[in-house]
Order: structure tokens, then sequence, then C-alpha cells
């Protein structure tokens, strides 16, 4: 048995850690790559929850040693996702969502995994993009726009990816990405719980 990589990826701002957080607590069987960062925590950030918060030495060390299925460096720090904890989840039959920017999603794209769905969450326009991302109040005025240059380079790679989640409602987004879940499931002959199926022999 083996789960879905769940490859989602949106401009900083857009929602995706709010809609993230929603459907792990609605969708049972779905497990959250926690990635590495050279990032320091924002307030209420904890280590090995929201992120491995590592030293971009410490990072180095472990790319060169081959412990990421991807990597990139995004608004100028490091970000990556460990293998083994990807592996070892996927391969006990849980989906797992991995929240990487459009720069790993094509690492992973072009790795050919056909067990990768790919998901892009879009806000409803820029200026309540820009507007979220100032309320969140979270980035100096400086590193919002950062954000929102790379946004116009995020927003670029939509395109690409096999599903498409406008942020405008988050309740009405929430039941998008159900949708999809669950989708996957039925494709992947799985029950909603994502358990594997038998098709009834007569
Ligand atoms: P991301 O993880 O994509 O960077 P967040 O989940 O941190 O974004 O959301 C950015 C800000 O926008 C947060 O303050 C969040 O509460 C708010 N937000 C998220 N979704 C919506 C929505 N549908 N409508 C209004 N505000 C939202
Ligand atoms: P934040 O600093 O706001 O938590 O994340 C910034 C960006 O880095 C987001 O677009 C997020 O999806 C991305 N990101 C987080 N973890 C990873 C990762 O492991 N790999 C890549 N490529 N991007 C990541």
């Amino acid at each position: 048995m083996s789960g879905t990589l769940l490859v989602i990826s949106a401009p900083s701002g857009a929602g995706k850690t709010t809609l993230l957080k929603r459907i792990m607590a609605e969708v049972p069987n779905l497990g959250f790559s926690v990635s590495h960062t050279t990032r320091p925590p924002r307030p209420g950030e904890q280590n090995g929850v929201d992120y491995h918060f590592v030293s971009r030495e410490e990072f180095l060390a472990m790319r060169a040693a081959g412990a990421f299925l991807e990597s990139a460096e995004v608004h100028t720090n490091l970000y990556g996702t460990s293998k083994q904890a990807v592996a070892e989840k996927i391969a006990s039959g849980v989906d797992v969502f991995l929240d990487i920017d459009v720069q790993g999603a094509r690492q992973i794209k072009a790795a050919g995994d056909p067990a990768a769905v790919f998901l892009f969450v879009a806000p409803p326009s820029w200026p309540e993009l820009e507007k979220r991302l100032r309320g969140r109040g979270t980035e100096s005025a400086e590193t919002v726009q950062v954000r929102l240059a790379n946004a116009r380079k995020e927003m670029a790679e939509a395109h690409w990816y096999d599903y498409l989640v406008v942020n405008d409602d988050l309740a009405a987004a929430t039941e998008m990405l159900k949708a999809v879940i669950l989708a996957e499931r039925c494709r992947g002959r799985r029950n909603a719980s994502g358990a594997p199926v038998a098709i009834p022999t007569p």
C-alpha cells in the first residue's frame, strides 16, 4: 500500500498554510512533510512541527549527503524536503502534503513520480494577496516586497499544475481541496479514508 504525494504551491500569503491546517483536521490519513529550512522561526512556530530549523552549514551538509528529495532557495533562505521522512509516510499508505515552492515542485515533476499530484493555490486578486501578506504581520516591509516580487514568478508557473484552487472564500476553497484529495483516492482505488478498496467479485 502506498500513498500519494500531494505537492502544493502558492505565492506567499495566498492562504496555503491556513487551508492545509483545515484540511488536515478534516480529512483522515493525511500527513505533512516537515521541511528543513535556514529561515529563522516566526513567533509561535515550533522546531520539528512547522519546520526543522537548521543552520546554513547543517543544511548544506545534508544536501551534499543527498538527504533531500528536492531543495531550493526561496526568499533568500534555503528549504528542503527530507527523502527519508517522506518515503516512510508514503510507504505506510498516508497521503503526504509537500508544501513547497515552484522550483521544488518542478524538481519533483522532473523526477516523474506517477503518484505525485500537483496543486496550486492562488489568491483571488493581487491587492488581496498584498493585504493578506501585510495583514499576517510576520514580515518586515522589506521581506513583504521580496515575497511580492517572487509571487509574480510563482503565479506564472500555475498553468502546469494539475489542479488550481482559488482561495477567495476559505470554506469554499477548503471544499475544493478536499474534493481533489477524494478524487485522487478514487483514482487510486481507495476509499474516502484512504484505505484500499477491493472490487467485489460475483
Ligand atoms: P501562506 O501559507 O500561503 O503564506 P497564510 O495561510 O499564512 O498564507 O495566510 C496569509 C494570511 O491570510 C493569514 O493572515 C490568513 O489568516 C489570511 N487568510 C488565509 N485565507 C484567507 C481567506 N480565504 N480569506 C481571508 N484571509 C485569509
Ligand atoms: P515560509 O517561509 O513562508 O514558511 O515559506 C516560504 C516558501 O517556501 C513557501 O512557498 C513554501 O511553500 C516554500 N517551502 C517550504 N518548505 C519547502 C521545501 O522543503 N522545499 C521548497 N522547495 N520550498 C519550500
